[in-house]
This record gives C-alpha cells, structure tokens and sequence, in this order.
C-alpha cells in the first residue's frame, strides 16, 4: 500500500488464541455453496445490502452458521474492526424456487463484537438456503474502507463481507445490483456490463476492490498480450491530461516487466481516483488491480506525478507481496492483528523499486531520483526513533504505524521509524553493494526474481489461498548472500534487526556518488512548533536527550521570550542562528497557564540534511556500476 500517516490500536486476549486454535480444529467442515448480493438502493443513506446466500448442509447435525466481520484487511495492518458500521443484522430461510413467499426471521446471536451466529433449528428445511442479511454503513474513499454516495460505490470487500467461520477457503460468487445507469468495473471483469462474479475463495472475492458508478473512464494498453485498463473516476476536472498519463503509466509497466518478466495474469485494472477533496489519499495493491486515490483533481498541483508515483509502487506489489509475500500474509486470522517481519521488504524495497523504476522509464532524471533517495535518508537518518527501533522491529508494529489511531497519547513519534523509508534505505544500500561485489554481475533485482522464482512460482501451494508459500527472514537473508556470493550475516544482524547506520558513504562512492551531510541548523534545540498560538511559541515535540529536553521543556509549553527576544514559529530559526553550540540561554514560558522561566545549553547540531552528486574522478568501473542500475540494464 502507499504510506499514510496518522487511527485504532486495541489489545488482544488470550481468548481469542483458543478462539483460532478451535477454528482450526473445525476447518475440516464440507465446503458450502456460498453467494453474495450486493445491493446500493438508497445510494445518498451511505448504507450497502449485502445478503450472504448459503445453502444449508444436507447433514442434519449443522445447528447453526457464523458470521464474522474482519477486524482489519490485508494491505493495511491496523486493525479498524469493521464490524463497528455494520447494522440491521437479520437470517431468513429463502422462499423455494419459483415460489413468492414470506418465511419467518431465524434468531440471530451477537457472539462477540466480531461474530454473528443463526441458529437453524429443527425447522429449516436442509438442502435450501439461509439468506444472512445486514447494511454496512460506508462513507470512505480509501485503498481499506468503501464509499457509497450519490455520485458512486466504491468498495473494498474485507470492510463489507462477513465469511462464513470456517468457510473462508470455500468457492463464492458475487452478484452486484447497481443503480440504474452505473456500470461496474473491477480487475476480476471479463466482459462489458459484467455483474456477477466467481471467485475460488473469500480471500479472492475481498482482494477484487470494485468501482461502480455513471461515468467513469477506461483507457486501455496491451504489452505482450496482456490487457491493462486504465479506470478513472474524476471529480474534478482532468485538464485534457489523462491520454497522457495513460502513455506514462504504459512506460512504468512496461520498466517493471523488464525487471520482473510476465505478471501472471491476462488483464490488470488501475482503479484511480481524483477525489477533489482534500483529503482522501491512498494506494492499495490487489492480485490483478490497485486502487488509487488522489486528493486533489488531475489538471491541479502535483496530482500527475503523485499518481504516477503511485502506480509504480503499487504495480511492483504484483510481484512483491501480493504473490511473493512474508509466510505471514495469507491466508489471514482475521481475528487479530497480522505479525510479520517482513514489512520492510515488502514494503519498503516496493518503496525503493517504486523510485528507481520511474528514473528506469525516464521519468525521472538523476536529480529528481537522487534527491528523493536523499529524502528518505533523511527521515530515517532525523528520527530519533530509528535509533531504537530495527526494521524488523517496525515490521512488527505496523498495527499501530500502519495509519493507526490512538485513543491515548503516545511517544510513537520519538520511538518508532516507517517500515517504509527505513526499509528503502537498506534496501539501496544493499543494491549497491551486491552490485559492487560482484563486479556489476548481480543486484538486488536478481535477488527479488530469484525470490518470486523460488517461493511464488516453484514451490509447492502450502495453503488454498495462493501459489507457492510465504518467506521467512532467514529464507530472503539466504537468497541474499547467494546472489551476493559472500555472507550478509553482518549486515542483517547490524542495519535490518539492529539499529546502525548503514554505511551510505561507501554505497554511493562504489557508484561514482558523493554523499554529503549537512547541519539544518547551526545549533540544536529540539523542539518543534504544534499550531500557532497568539501567546508565542507552543510546543509540538521535544526531542529526546536534545538541550530542550535536558532544560525540561514540555510539549504545550508556550515559549514568549527566548534569550530576552520574543520568539514565534516565524522567528524561531533566525532566532536560533544568532547562537553557536554551548551558549546558555534564558528561556520564559507559559506552561498549565502559569509563567516559568529555564535555562538551555544550546547542543551541537542533530538534525541533517543530505545530498547525494556525481563524484568527480570517479573510476570508469563505478561509472558503468551507476548507469546499470539507473538504467536496470
Ligand atoms: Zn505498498
Ligand atoms: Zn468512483
């Protein structure tokens, strides 16, 4: 998925452990015929029909079904607990076919605050079907949640299908009934007008985001006999801009197929959004399409290039998580959080392919893909929470790094580093020295096709979800010192579950690329501003062990004078150049209402920034290594 930052973390009981183990236990049962029905018939209400048809087992000892809303899905790894907008819940038996009658609602049971359960009783007629119905409240347009409104459905079907327990891996079709005149797309559409769908599972039938509205757009391209749709819902104008974005969507596939070799699949979908809303934003990878969503309208600020950017991120997840993937991420408990360590694979090398392979299309020259690399050194470099915090380790916490919300506060901000830009840098780094140590003849591309070789396409199905099996640490660590031809131990156990610095300088310098760091600011302080406040300065963040943490500065302090000068978030940095490292200063401030005053030691500077430039008497070996991995050739 693309990053976002920002809403849900909650505990999990022991309870729910024997909960999983005693699903396992039943996983056994006989698969059921299992159809849903989509319906959207007061688009404005926000509210989808969904009814689950199940038929009923033959067998009499069936007493009853459950129903359970996952509390999170794939993709994304904070746990949302859909089941909060889920309403009007009730079971019938359907009428026989070719009959028009009314049968009596069955009891419904609220298990927990995730599970429905019917009981059928002695009275239901085997061999007919239970229709399970409820409304899904949805008012989201985002890669996780859905959005029905007056102008159309969108939806992602792990915030609006309950799966029958224990029938997850059973066959199920969708039948979608929309308003009149909305068509419905999606990357599982074989033919026009299409709306009903099969699916071999409910994993299949939730990884198939659908778009169903009036007047969306479809552009399509083909490269080796593959089709690829380019879906737009605009709403807002587009500025004459999409024929164009259509051609450089073609050069990102076309770049990453070079790198990849076929997808498998015959037709992929981009499903993208302009919202015109200021707000909605987000990217989401699926099997054979991704949803991407755009705040902005295509013809306004960086619309273009944010897509772009986008679609070569979530395209490479074709590859990388969506079929070669952690052992962790599917088939999914969906009862509890998902815990990898690999996040920062898949994740954050999609980050770092995501980059390179639009300098590779030539879309980006050297500049802009060197000062983006530059970037996300210095988030991961600036934050003082990668100094605690491996990568590994992030992967772990991506419940509540993954836009998460949190009811209380928490020192996140000082404790913890994206598995994003974090595992972008490691991955960087450990491109160049592969290709360095073996003299230009191998690179991280060979170590991910070898992975997708390996455990996507040659390694027995371990489960129904999908081909192949899943990785573990030690299985991509492996791969790694093949390709490499020498032992990565090290650099594993030091820069992916330790907290150094990877070694950037050297990285660069084998490519014929000078690294460079520079103070921000000529003295440290370490606070930075929340909003505005008429009294002065207000206190966002403290950074840990910086001078205002040492003089006992709080977040909501409000600084009025600094060193005797009235001091603002305007200010604050001319202020703050008049000093040099080791000056003490008097500070007054506002704290609960009441003025105190303190005294900094203003420190040495913490905060950097980086630039990355050509080296000037490079060796002619080094050159040849920098233009084979811009150019991937
Ligand atoms: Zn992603
Ligand atoms: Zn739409």
């Amino acid at each position: 998925m693309k990053r976002i930052t920002a809403v849900v973390t909650r505990t999990v009981s022991a309870g729910l452990l024997l909960l999983t183990l005693f699903a396992v236990a039943l996983a056994q049962d006989q698969p059921l015929r299992i159809k849903y029905w989509l319906g959207m018939s007061q688009p404005a209400s926000h509210l989808f029909d969904v009814t689950i048809e199940v038929e009923l087992p033959t067998e009499a000892k069936t007493r009853s079904i459950e129903f359970q809303m996952p509390k999170w899905s794939p993709g994304r790894y904070a746990v949302f607990d859909f089941a909060k907008n889920v309403q009007e819940v009730r079971a019938r038996v359907a009428c026989p076919a070719g009959l028009d009658c009314t049968t009596p609602d069955l009891a419904v049971t609220r298990v927990d605050d995730q599970t429905w359960r019917t009981e059928l009783g002695n009275s239901s007629p085997r061999g007919s079907s239970l229709m399970f119905s409820y409304k899904v409240f949805a008012n989201d347009l985002s890669g996780t949640f859905s959005q029905l409104d007056a102008r159309h459905a969108n939806f992602n079907g792990g915030c609006l299908f309950m799966y029958v327990v224990n029938h997850k891996q059973d066959p199920a079709a969708l039948s979608i009934k929309a308003p009149k005149g909305w068509r419905v797309i999606n990357g599982r559409t074989e033919k026009k007008d299409q709306t009903e769908f099969q699916f071999s599972n409910w994993d299949l039938l939730t990884d198939t985001p659908t778009e169903i509205a009036p007047d969306w757009t479809e552009d399509d391209f083909e490269v080796d006999g593959r089709t690829y749709r380019v879906v737009v819902d605009s709403l807002g104008n587009e500025g004459g801009r999409r024929p164009a974005l259509v051609r450089d969507i073609e050069k990102i596939v076309r770049t990453e197929i070079r790198m990849w070799g076929p997808p498998e699949f015959d037709t992929y979908t981009f499903l993208i959004h302009f919202a015109n809303d200021a707000h909605s934003n987000d990217g989401m990878e699926h099997l054979t399409s991704t949803q991407i969503i755009e705040p902005g309208a295509l013809a306004t600020g960086d619309s273009y290039d944010e897509t772009l950017d986008a679609v070569a991120h979530e395209f490479f997840h074709v590859w990388n998580v969506k079929r070669l993937r952690p052992i962790e991420l599917g088939p999914w408990d969906f009862t509890r959080p998902a815990n990898t360590r690999g996040l920062w694979i898949a994740e954050g090398i999609t980050n770092y392919y995501g980059h390179l392979m639009q300098r590779r299309a030539g879309l980006w020259d050297d500049a802009k893909f060197l000062s983006t690399l530059a970037d996300q050194i210095a988030e991961v470099e600036n934050s003082p929470g990668s100094k605690l915090m491996s990568a590994e380790e992030s992967s772990l916490s991506a419940p509540f790094l993954d836009d998460a919300g949190h009811a209380q506060q928490t020192n996140l901000a000082n404790t913890s580093v994206s598995y994003y830009p974090k595992g972008e840098v490691i991955g960087l780094v450990l491109d160049l020295l592969i290709r360095t140590n073996t003299k230009g003849k191998a690179s991280l591309d060979d170590v991910m096709r070898r992975m997708y070789d390996e455990f996507y396409l040659k390694s027995p199905n371990a489960n129904y979800y999908l081909r192949g099996r899943g990785y573990r640490p030690g299985d991509f660590e492996h791969v790694v010192a093949e390709v490499a031809g020498t032992d990565m131990d090290d650099f594993f156990k030091r820069y992916v579950r330790g907290v150094e610095t990877p070694p950037y300088e050297e990285a660069f310098r084998n490519v014929g690329l000078r690294f460079v760091r520079e103070p921000r600011t000529p003295v440290t302080l370490g606070i930075s501003a929340d909003q505005d406040d008429a009294r002065g300065f207000k206190i966002g963040s403290v950074r840990p062990a910086s001078p205002a943490a040492e003089a006992g500065l709080q977040p909501g302090d409000i600084i009025s004078s600094f060193g005797g000068v009235r001091f603002s978030s305007v200010n604050f940095l001319k202020v703050l150049a008049r000093y040099k490292p080791g000056d003490r200063v008097q500070v007054s401030l506002l704290r609960h209402n009441r003025p105190v005053s303190a005294t900094v030691v203003l420190g040495a500077p913490q905060v950097f920034d980086y630039r990355i430039e050509k080296l000037l008497n490079a060796s002619a070996e080094a050159n040849l290594f920098r233009a084979a991995w811009l150019s991937g050739k």
